[in-house]
């Protein structure tokens, strides 16, 4: 099917890993991708890459300003704002938690909860003049289940799914719909790089996941793309999990 006419949608950590495969997988439903990301430069090869239609914008969604620039700047370009995905991350030191930096601790929260927060905020204002909307945020199994040594990881994931039923109850009579998606360990760039390394133990991790693999990026923009769009409209305030059965173990 071709992508319907005029709509937009925004991809925060849009560059790389699932935000990337995501941006890919919307622009076969939407007109207009914004690949959002940190890194300007790496945000405009992607956008380059789907299509002259698309744009990639710098944006850094701890930010204020930043938020609030991107946004203007999507509207301005396209007029709306159909779809957004609070997919920007980052991982986690693995550290004992006593050991653990209150810098690292503040940016693992700053970048998941501050994040997701500011750029709801944000493009929530938008969705709700328009009164409709779709917003989907990036949870984690390590929301729900006790992975040591990664508490900020663990606190922000489980954040997002509360942020996320709360969004979800406040604007649901507005046509603004907010899910969130949890993936399992999902082989994105950064994790293949961690196992090379052997930071990551993939032959405990795989005996764990009952179907005994990650998951391609591509499976979790599919699933992401079918809570944003409206195949999924009488859904609001849920957590798909998405991990090979990691969570039913
Ligand atoms: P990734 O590192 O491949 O990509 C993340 C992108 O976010 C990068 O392009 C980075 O530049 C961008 N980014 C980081 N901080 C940003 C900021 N402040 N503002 C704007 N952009 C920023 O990560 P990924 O593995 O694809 O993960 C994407 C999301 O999925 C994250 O929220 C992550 O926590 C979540 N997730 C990942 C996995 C996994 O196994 N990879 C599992 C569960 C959940």
């Amino acid at each position: 099917s071709s992508p319907t006419k005029g709509k937009v949608a925004i991809v925060t950590g849009g560059a790389d890993g699932i935000g990337w495969a995501t941006a890919q997988r919307l622009a076969q439903e939407v007109e207009h991708v914004v690949v959002a990301d940190l890194r300007a430069d790496a945000a405009q090869a992607r956008a380059a890459a789907l299509g002259e239609r698309h744009c990639g914008l710098g944006a850094d969604v701890t930010g204020q300003e930043d938020v609030a620039a991107l946004v203007d700047t999507v509207v301005d370009r396209f007029g709306r704002i159909d779809m957004l995905v609070n997919n920007a991350g980052v991982p986690e030191q693995v550290a004992a938690t006593v050991d653990q930096q209150l810098a690292a601790f503040d940016r693992v929260i700053g970048v998941h909860l501050r994040g997701t927060f500011l750029m709801s905020q944000a493009v929530g204002r938008v969705m709700l003049a328009q009164g409709c909307g779709s917003i989907v945020n990036l949870s984690s199994i390590a929301g729900f289940a006790g992975i040591p040594q990664r508490n900020a990881y663990a606190a922000a994931k489980a954040g997002i799914v509360g942020m996320t039923r709360s969004m979800a109850c406040e604007w649901a009579r507005h046509g603004v719909r907010v899910n969130a998606v949890a993936p399992g360990y999902v082989r994105t760039a950064l994790v293949a790089e961690l196992e090379a390394k052997g930071a990551l133990n993939a032959r405990s991790l795989l005996s764990r996941t009952p179907m005994g693999r990650m998951a391609r990026p591509e499976e979790i923009a599919e699933v992401i793309a079918f809570l944003a769009s409206e195949r999924a409209s009488f859904v609001t305030g849920s957590t798909l999990v998405a991990d090979g059965g990691w969570l039913a173990w």
